[in-house]
């Protein structure tokens, strides 16, 4: 909580609706204590987390986020905006005010002669193939999962894989937010500039995402290739990230086995066979879905059993050619509940640093029965990036969320370290501000920002007080 008493806000003050330079608008606004139901337990999706917040909002527009944060100011309590919750950390999460902005999503305005689209913050991934179709625009590049939202997605620097691409908040061209002041700030190429590497991924500290405006690419085809290939191929990650659009890896603990993936892209006007919706369901629901679960759980009761049952997966996941969407590519559903740890570190440190995760669990005798995810992702200018100012290879552990994951993530955070690694901000992982602080270079700039646009720390909470410091 923050310790400061905040100045209460007049309940019928006028305010600029706007800051822009010119915007001479006015609107009424009012602290409305409706907009603020009672809180009740929250958790996130990886059951790792939970809170209790004193009350939730679900605001509706723009000024009823405002009318929001001037109520919750009046209250001395903080303020945290939530997207899907797909957060491993307890990022998202407050005892004060929990800011749900799902309602303030969709289109918002198109810039077609540049392939921009202005969303509601609160829209999510997966509303966006439906959207952006009329366009004729897809999202340049995407995780494995399209549950998030965009505002939720770019605060923590989610990505996918591709070494000529960055992290979805590279994409972003402008945005909205409400400050602390339940002011809109807008900034992007042209207002507030200097301030966008550092409103991009801002894990929330900054304020209440509302719009974002992001460049998108012509809808396009992905032809994947799925393969299992000998661990060896590590050695090779880069060169096989510079030759191939989108190229990534799964390692199969207890195994010397890898799943690769190499997807290509192609015009949307290619023409190919769809996967079909049999072999789509067998394999993402049957194999990736209900195997899994199968492995996991028989791994959780009798855990010898995990590595023959990995050796298995790895041979039947990875053996398919087919070309769809982008977005039925990128993404698929994750049904099998787990946790998880990312680091990002630099690409060239990626064999020896799977190489070492690979000694340790076999010198530790654990039985890990998800795949190790290996990606990589291009160089960029936002402060908090992972991937700022380096081109970056991602390793991610996950354990079954009924097994305690600490021992295998302690230890494989050890490694990740040992390899200047920076942690993934919305993934379990135990770094604190002071020494995250040296892993990136503007990290006092993204502090100062912080200072100006939040002196009383309206948006702190748990989580940032640890990674930001107080
Ligand atoms: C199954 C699964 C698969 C995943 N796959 C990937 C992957 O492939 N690549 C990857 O990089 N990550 C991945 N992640 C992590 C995930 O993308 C991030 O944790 C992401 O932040 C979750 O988005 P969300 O909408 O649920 O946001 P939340 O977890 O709800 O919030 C995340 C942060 O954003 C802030 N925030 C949300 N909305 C706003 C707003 N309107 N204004 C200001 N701040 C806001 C929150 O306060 C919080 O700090 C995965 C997670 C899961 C559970």
């Amino acid at each position: 909580m923050s310790t400061e008493p905040t100045p209460a806000p007049d309940a019928d003050t006028r305010r600029d609706a706007d800051t822009r330079p010119g915007a001479g608008a006015e609107t009424e606004l009012t602290v409305r204590a409706d907009l603020l139901e009672p809180g009740r337990r929250v958790r996130n999706w990886g059951r790792g987390e939970a809170a209790r917040p004193t009350a939730i909002a679900r605001p509706r527009t723009v000024d009823e986020v405002r009318a929001t944060v001037l109520a919750a100011r009046e209250r001395g309590l903080e303020v945290k905006a939530i997207g899907a919750g797909h957060s491993f950390t307890p990022t998202a999460l407050t005892d004060g005010v929990l800011v749900d902005i799902s309602a303030i999503d969709g289109v918002l305005a198109v810039d077609a002669a540049r392939g921009r689209v202005t969303l509601g913050a609160g829209t999510n991934l997966y509303q966006l193939p439906e959207l952006l179709a009329p366009h004729g625009l897809a999202l340049q590049n995407m995780g494995d999962i399209d549950r998030q939202t965009i505002a939720g997605a770019t605060s923590t620097g989610t990505h996918g894989t591709g070494l000529a691409f960055g992290g979805l908040a590279t994409q972003i061209t402008a945005l909205a937010l409400v400050t602390a002041a339940g002011e809109v700030l807008r900034i992007s190429e042209r207002e507030n500039a200097e301030l966008l590497p550092a409103a991009r991924v801002a894990i929330g500290a900054l304020g209440i995402l509302v719009e974002l405006e992001l460049q998108c690419v012509p809808a396009f085809l992905l032809r994947a290739v799925e393969r299992a290939e000998p661990f060896e191929v590590v050695d090779e990650f880069r060169e096989r990230s510079l030759a191939h659009d989108h190229f990534e890896a799964y390692w199969w603990p207890h195994t010397a086995l890898l799943s690769t993936k190499t997807n290509t892209r192609l015009p949307a006007e290619e023409p190919y066979v769809p996967l079909g919706r049999l072999s789509g369901w067998l394999e993402d629901e049957l194999l990736g879905n209900a195997a899994h679960a199968l492995v996991s759980g028989l791994g959780w009761i009798a855990p010898p059993v995990t590595p023959p049952l990995n050796r298995l997966a790895a041979k039947l996941y990875g053996n398919r050619e087919f070309t769809a969407p982008s977005y039925e590519v990128f993404t698929s559903p994750r049904r099998v509940r787990f946790r998880e740890m990312e680091y990002a570190i630099p690409a060239e440190a990626l064999p020896s640093a799977i190489r070492e995760v690979r000694e340790l669990v076999e010198r530790k005798g654990w039985r890990i029965s998800f795949p190790v995810e290996l990606r990589m992702a291009a160089a960029d200018e936002n402060w908090l990036s992972t991937a700022h100012g380096r081109e970056s290879a991602y390793v991610a552990v996950h354990r079954y969320w009924r097994e305690d994951p600490s021992e295998y993530f302690t230890a494989v955070e050890a490694i990740m370290r040992a390899h200047d690694g920076r942690p993934h901000w919305g993934k379990i992982h135990t770094r604190t501000a002071a020494d995250l602080a040296p892993a990136y270079p503007r990290f006092g700039d993204f502090l100062a920002v912080r200072d100006a646009l939040d002196p009383d720390r309206v948006f702190a909470n748990a989580y940032t007080r640890r990674v930001l410091g107080e």
